[in-house]
């Protein structure tokens, strides 16, 4: 494939003239932390404005749709909520439309996830910390108890985890019938610190899954299939004139590559030139499904060509 260099003004007319539906992931992309990324939402707005459909992506599940779109409106990109796509969302739609549950889902999550399963109207417990076992004592922590009838794991962010919920999730999830589905299995957070690193929930999601002894049974969010069917669901999608717009190549890049769309890797996120070329150049297969075919310094690079 050859990688293009997307910020002359040629390239951006090019990528107009060719794309309908822009899908973009949110940090890294439009924001960083709390401040959108310089000229962003300008490029943004003005896509919306010529006709264009513009999309929210995001594996982060510690917001709802109606919370991204207060900080979508706040940072000045246009949003309403049928444009957000986040996977507290779409964890909840997968476990309400596809796995059509009916019992109750054990929860390893946070408020987010708790307002998108009530939404649904599914039946859930386990959020917020477990008080149940509170010595460190082993045959205690071991014999926690276990409710009957849980049709469903759901694991996301959590800042409660503990041994006592990997116990509960693994447990539950050694009924072969009770369903297994991960928000994400991001492995770092987007903004360490100086000397921070803060592991992600995909972390977490292989703590269950190894101890559990199986995969997923869908991941909620980017690279699955699954974020494209929930987008489908409210957006007409023409695959060849969609572009994925992201800054991890693991999961944003590979998502739109896997899904037959145009895509573009921004260097304002997790990946850098030295990452971009390190996969351009690579022979492993992995590695090259995982390669954009535009990339850009930041989305603001086109801001001079909307003004
Ligand atoms: N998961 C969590 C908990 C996060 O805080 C973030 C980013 O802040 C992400 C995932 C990655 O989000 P995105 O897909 O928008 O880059
Ligand atoms: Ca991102």
């Amino acid at each position: 494939m050859n990688l293009k260099h997307a910020s002359s003004k040629s390239c951006f007319q090019e990528i107009l003239s060719k794309i309908d539906t822009f899908l973009f992931d949110c940090d890294g992309v439009l924001w960083q932390g709390n401040h959108a990324v310089l000229g962003a939402p300008a490029v943004v707005s003005h896509l919306h404005n010529i006709g264009k459909r513009v999309c929210y992506v995001t594996n982060n599940s510690t917001k709802s749709r109606i919370k991204y779109v207060e900080k979508l409106l706040r940072l000045g990109f246009p949003a309403d909520k049928d444009s957000v796509f986040s996977t507290a969302y779409t964890s909840a739609l997968y476990l309400k439309h596809i796995a059509k549950i009916k019992g109750k889902v054990y929860l390893v999550g946070n408020p987010a996830m708790v307002e998108e399963l009530d939404n649904f109207g599914i039946q859930h417990f386990g959020s917020g910390p477990d008080n149940q076992v509170t010595s460190q004592d082993f045959d205690e922590v071991r014999s926690c108890i276990l409710e009957n009838d849980v049709s469903a794991v759901l694991v996301g962010y959590d800042g409660h985890i503990s041994y006592t919920k990997m116990i509960k999730a693994a447990s539950y999830l050694s009924d072969p019938e009770c369903i297994y589905i991960a928000t994400n299995e991001d492995h770092r957070m987007p903004l360490d610190g100086e000397r921070h690193v803060v592991p992600g929930t995909g972390c977490v999601v292989a703590s269950i899954t190894t101890s559990a002894g199986r995969q997923p049974d869908v991941i909620a969010g980017k690279p699955g299939s699954f974020m494209l069917e929930c987008i489908k669901q409210t957006v007409q999608i023409n695959h060849n004139r969609c572009m994925m717009v992201g800054d991890r190549m693991n999961t944003d890049i590979l998502f739109g590559n896997r899904n037959g769309l145009d895509t573009l890797l921004v260097l304002s996120g997790v990946e850098n030139q030295e990452s971009l070329d390190r996969a351009a150049g690579s022979k492993d297969a992995d590695l090259k499904s995982q390669v954009p075919k535009y990339f850009m310094g930041s989305i603001g690079d086109w801001e001079n060509f909307v003004q």
